[in-house]
Parts: C-alpha cells; sequence; structure tokens
C-alpha cells in the first residue's frame, strides 16, 4: 500500500495516526458546514480532540498561516497595483485572508494534530 508522507497526510487531512481516516466529514468546499470534524478518526480509532482545549493551540499554526498570506499580499499589490493606498493593501489582505479561512482553519488544525501524534501505519481499530 502507498504510505503517505506527513505532508501529503496534512494536506490532504488525514489522521496523523493513520493517515488513512478523514479528519474533516466534508469537503473544504462545502459552504454549509467546512468546519465539521469527525470526534474520532474513522479507520483507527484516534480521539482528535486529545484534552479539552486541545485545538486553541491551532491558533499559533492559523496566525503564521495568516501573515505568511498578508507579506504575500502586500507584495504583490507593491509590485502589481501602480499607485496602490493603505486601503487598497488593507483590501487585497481582506480579501485574501477571507478567501483562505476555511484552508486556514483545517490546515492548522491538522497540522496541531500532526505535531503531537506520531504515524503508525499499523494502526487499525483500538
Ligand atoms: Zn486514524
Amino acid at each position: 500500500m502507498n504510505q503517505p508522507t506527513t505532508l501529503q497526510g496534512m494536506l490532504k487531512g488525514k489522521c496523523p495516526r493513520c493517515r488513512q481516516g478523514d479528519v474533516f466529514e466534508t469537503s473544504v468546499f462545502n459552504v454549509a458546514k467546512p468546519f465539521k470534524m469527525h470526534r474520532n478518526c474513522p479507520h483507527c480509532n484516534l480521539h482528535y480532540e486529545m484534552e479539552p482545549g486541545f485545538f486553541y493551540g491551532s491558533m499559533y499554526v492559523s496566525y503564521a498561516i495568516s501573515v505568511i498570506i498578508l507579506a504575500t499580499c502586500g507584495v504583490s499589490v507593491a509590485y502589481l497595483v501602480k499607485g496602490a493606498t493603505i486601503w487598497t493593501y488593507i483590501t487585497a489582505v481582506t480579501v485574501a485572508t477571507l478567501l483562505t479561512f476555511p484552508f486556514n482553519f483545517r490546515f492548522s488544525r491538522v497540522a496541531w494534530m500532526y505535531l503531537f501524534v506520531s504515524y503508525e501505519p499499523e494502526a487499525e481499530e483500538k
């Protein structure tokens, strides 16, 4: 069986332990419930929220991604828009942040779990 790498597992939103089960119940493009998570991994039954408030830590990851988005937007506007005002920058950053929010939210939670759970390819129902 093809073993996904850590980055592939994170980008696909797979369980950090088995990298088979999905973390989220719906697609990121599901407008109604883009953030609905499984409580446990459908494949290995890992409980995703390891302790109460576990996912508060994912805000550190989300913040880092937001800073990257802000920097990328700032540089892009500076190079692409002649005569840009402060409002051009604010609008570009706001739009980019809102459009990438679902991806940022989901990736941050998955990446945070990957920091604390080691990969066990043979993990099955426990
Ligand atoms: Zn799993």
